[in-house]
């Protein structure tokens, strides 16, 4: 390989239209484009709060993201089957005028997940609403062998039985052993491979024709991972992971790009 000549780098990066560099407004945003915080981990060691997407974008770029199917074709033919927006009807003096929802899903399949929800009169403005929700919402889970049957000591699974709710809805997730999978409904499946989940057991109750509170309550189950206190002892026995296994991945520096303005 060849080295590069410093002129023709130059050049490159004079190229760089205007709008890509991104200006921040939060406290956490100038923070990090100032290079000062550099991972996501240090955003939540320091308790900061993200107030804008792109923060996300930026520490986060093994970032992948998903839409969850909450939403129901109507009529005789598409009938039942599962959409990712969900159209609702406000009845005005106008005519009846129609929004749409969806509930966006970001992950790294590492211990980092985040879930949003986004309405809006259009698709493409309710599927942006949801992406950037999903983002700000990001948090870690804490994984780990919670099973019995196993008792590997690897973050495969969850460490311990952890519970969630949201209206009608409850769920149940349980550690199981490596190789089961996920066994549950396919859209909280969804939710559980992209934070990094790979076998679990889970048990749903309630109504869930509407899969908005499903999912909610899967959500709270999964903070409970962090959230529920541990000994030691658990920790070593069970192989509690918080957050991820894998490097921290390298980003790009930002405070020199924007220097050069
Ligand atoms: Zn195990």
């Amino acid at each position: 390989m060849q080295e590069e000549e410093p002129t023709q780098k130059e050049e490159v990066k004079k190229e760089q239209p205007q709008e890509q560099i991104w200006k921040p407004k939060s406290k956490l945003g100038k923070m990090v484009v100032a290079g000062e915080i550099t991972s996501i981990e240090e955003v939540f060691e320091k308790g900061l709060k993200i107030k804008e997407s792109k923060i996300v974008d930026i520490l986060m770029p093994d970032l992948q993201t998903d839409l969850l199917l909450i939403g129901q074709a109507k009529g005789k033919f598409g009938g039942g089957q599962r959409r990712v927006f969900r159209q609702t009807q406000k009845k005005t003096k106008e005519g009846n005028k129609p929004k749409f929802s969806t509930l966006a899903i970001v992950g790294n399949k590492d211990g980092f997940i985040g879930i949003g929800f986004g309405k809006a009169k259009e698709t493409v403005p309710a599927r942006e609403k949801a992406l950037r929700n999903a983002k700000i919402g990001i948090f870690k889970v804490a994984r780990g062998c919670g099973s019995w049957q196993c008792g590997c000591r690897t973050p495969h699974s969850i460490p311990f039985k952890v519970e969630g709710k949201c209206g009608s809805v409850k769920i149940k997730l349980m550690p199981a052993p490596k190789g089961k999978g996920i066994i549950c409904e396919k859209e909280v499946a969804k939710v559980l491979q992209m934070a990094g989940i790979k076998d679990v057991w889970a048990k749903s109750y309630g109504q869930q024709r509407i899969k908005l509170n499903l999912i909610r309550a899967t959500l709270q189950a999964l903070h409970k991972t962090v959230s529920a206190k541990k000994t030691q002892q658990q920790i070593d026995n069970l192989g509690i992971i918080e957050g991820r296994v894998k490097p921290k991945p390298v980003i790009e520096n930002i405070a020199e790009e924007n220097q050069d303005e």
